[in-house]
């Protein structure tokens, strides 16, 4: 979703020698643990706060895969190896879990995920249940009920799908709420849903034009505004809508990270933040109420070039906490398919000479790119035609000459339709491909919305998730809820089977590109750990490594792909406190 940077602060800029002063005090943490390592059984061994054993422990390090035991104390890992090494650790206070058949992993990462705006949706219309018409009818209808009259009616979440073209009419919300201004997003962000009132409100009529560079107002035979906007058109009455408190964005990034917690994951990829979300970020791990490490993405403004450096590097250095880090920074490079405004390579199978626009140019985004590594900013882009995604590797190509990868590790998001030619790519330039394995299956999105308008031959590189993992890539996964389900187990399952998580049997969609459990598990810990320059505090039970854990109720290896899904996470761990319990 696309939340405009506001208020943007005159903080002093970040010193170039910050980046090594954070890796240094990291290291230093590491290595205080480091001589515990060679104390094996000795009598001056402090207990342990938390002890594992009696279950299949994955450790997701190479080194050494699985373990019989793991104990953890002061936030740490400070024993992984036999049941007999960590008899020593357990005291009178120490919690020891049996695992009884169960498994340990490291806590999941979600690389590209909505925690604040989702956890904001949940508190508002929360049309994400809703499978049918009739259910947004009843949902619409209790919200506006509950509201205070007079105030907008807004909230999201819809399935396109549910809708004729993925585009619903005013009328029908006119009917829902005739009296108040409405403004219902759908559940990729991509489109809004608003009602006459709104439409009056902000003065859009037969007489607004589409606005640049990717705006669609929807029309009716007549020319009027239909009640659908797509993309930039979605401002046109946005706008207008009353900004979110700080409180109330701050309640929203809770309820996301309570979910996350009750799922297991333990660092989030904040996929899109303006000012007032890398502060809720912030007050959240200065008071205490942050479960979760987090990457976050500040957004980047396309109406502006590399004179927004500046700026970004501010925001960073003022809400860079140990946990919370403004790392990153999210540039939007294109719409998605189902609406038509995805930029491809070759023009629409249903739209003549349409191609969809880049939000950048090419040119721009090169320089972005560059300027924003050289600031030693992550760059998370959001890619997910084939056109989007090569003049987003072409740019990264761009850099990538200037410096031999030198600077911190890229990431690109969604990457739906990738032309062959460019698969080789990402391990090439070392950006992690972050896929969203849950949309791996023909649910309607695909079948009606998707592949008429790309037709079989481009349809068959859709999500060719395992032909980029073969090609040595790092496979990372996300969730990009409040898109979809924030749960990685059912996505784990979408990416062994490629099947609707909730069917056990039928065929897969595009079988080839079907990945292995031992792929996704990588690419929710280890994988995604390096993704997000981690790797040396977080991903895999590693002595010294924050204790970042995960307890579900079975070992997925010894379930069948078809039903991981039905796996419940049982604990969640996060810098050895206990976050979730079920
Ligand atoms: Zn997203």
């Amino acid at each position: 979703m696309d939340r405009p940077i506001i208020g943007m602060p005159t903080a002093p800029r970040a010193g170039p020698g910050s980046r090594r002063v954070l890796l240094g005090a990291t290291a230093l943490s590491l290595g205080a643990w480091l001589p515990l390592s060679g104390a094996c059984g000795g009598p001056d061994i402090a207990p342990a706060v938390l002890v594992f054993r009696g279950g299949t422990i994955a450790t997701m390090d190479p080194a050494e895969p699985r373990a019989e035991a793991v104990a953890v104390r002061d936030g740490r890992i400070v024993h992984v190896g036999d049941e007999a090494g960590v008899a020593p650790y357990v005291g009178p206070s120490t919690e020891v879990v049996d695992l009884a058949g169960r498994m340990l992993l490291p806590g999941f990462h979600d690389t590209h995920v909505h925690p604040v705006s989702g956890g904001v949706e949940l508190g508002e219309c929360d049309l994400n249940p809703a499978r049918s018409r009739a259910d947004v009818v009843r949902i619409v209808s209790e919200c506006r009920a509950r509201g205070a009259p007079a105030t907008w009616v807004r909230g999201g979440g819809y399935q396109l799908p549910i809708f004729p073209d993925g585009a619903p009419a005013r009328e029908l919300l006119d009917s829902l709420v005739p009296d108040r201004p409405a403004y219902l997003t759908s559940a990729d962000g991509h489109t809004a849903w608003v009602n006459s009132r709104a439409l009056e409100l902000a003065g859009v009529t037969a007489a607004t034009p589409d606005p640049p560079p990717d705006g669609l107002v929807v029309r009716d035979a007549d020319g009027r505004p239909q009640g659908t906007l797509r993309e930039s058109a979605m401002r046109l009455v946005g706008r207008h809508v009353p900004e979110h408190t700080q409180a109330e964005i701050e309640a929203g990034l809770r309820l996301g990270l309570e979910m996350a917690a009750r799922l297991g994951i333990t660092t989030v990829h904040e996929a899109s933040a303006g000012e007032p979300y890398a502060r809720a970020y912030a007050a959240a791990e200065r008071d205490g109420w942050l479960s979760a490490r987090a990457v976050v993405a500040l957004t980047v403004d396309e109406g502006r070039g590399v004179d927004q450096i500046d700026d970004l590097v501010a925001l960073r250095s003022l809400y860079r906490g140990r946990l919370a880090r403004p790392a990153a920074a999210k540039v939007f490079l294109d719409g998605v398919i189902e609406a038509g405004t995805a930029a491809l390579l070759a023009p629409y199978d249903d739209r003549p000479g349409w191609r969809g626009e880049l939000r950048f140019d090419p040119d721009t985004l090169t320089a972005l790119v560059g300027a924003l590594d050289d600031a030693g900013f992550k760059v998370h882009v959001h890619a997910i035609g084939d056109r989007a995604i090569r003049v987003a590797l072409d740019a990264f190509e761009a850099q990538h000459a200037r410096d031999g990868g030198a600077g911190p590790t890229h990431l690109m998001a969604h990457i739906q339709l990738i032309d062959p030619d460019d698969i080789g790519r990402f391990a090439e330039l070392g950006v992690a491909a972050s896929f969203q394995p849950l949309w791996f299956y023909a649910d309607t999105y695909i079948t009606d919305l998707t592949e008429p308008r790309l037709g079989p031959a481009r349809s068959r590189w859709l999500y060719p998730a395992r032909s980029v993992t073969e090609s040595g890539a790092l496979l990372v996964a996300g969730s990009d809820w409040s898109v979809s389900s924030m749960d990685p187990l059912d996505a784990i399952e979408v990416a062994l089977t490629r099947r609707d998580p909730d069917l056990d049997e039928g065929p897969s969609w595009i079988r080839e590109e079907r990945l292995d459990l031992e792929t996704m598990l990588r690419a929710y810990t280890i994988a995604a750990a390096e993704a997000g320059d981690l790797a040396h505090e977080t991903g895999s039970i590693t002595l010294g490594k924050s204790a970042d854990l995960v307890v579900l109720d079975a070992d997925l290896h010894a379930l069948p792909p078809e039903r991981i899904s039905d796996a419940r996470v049982d604990l969640t761990v996060f810098e050895g406190r206990i976050v979730y319990r079920r």
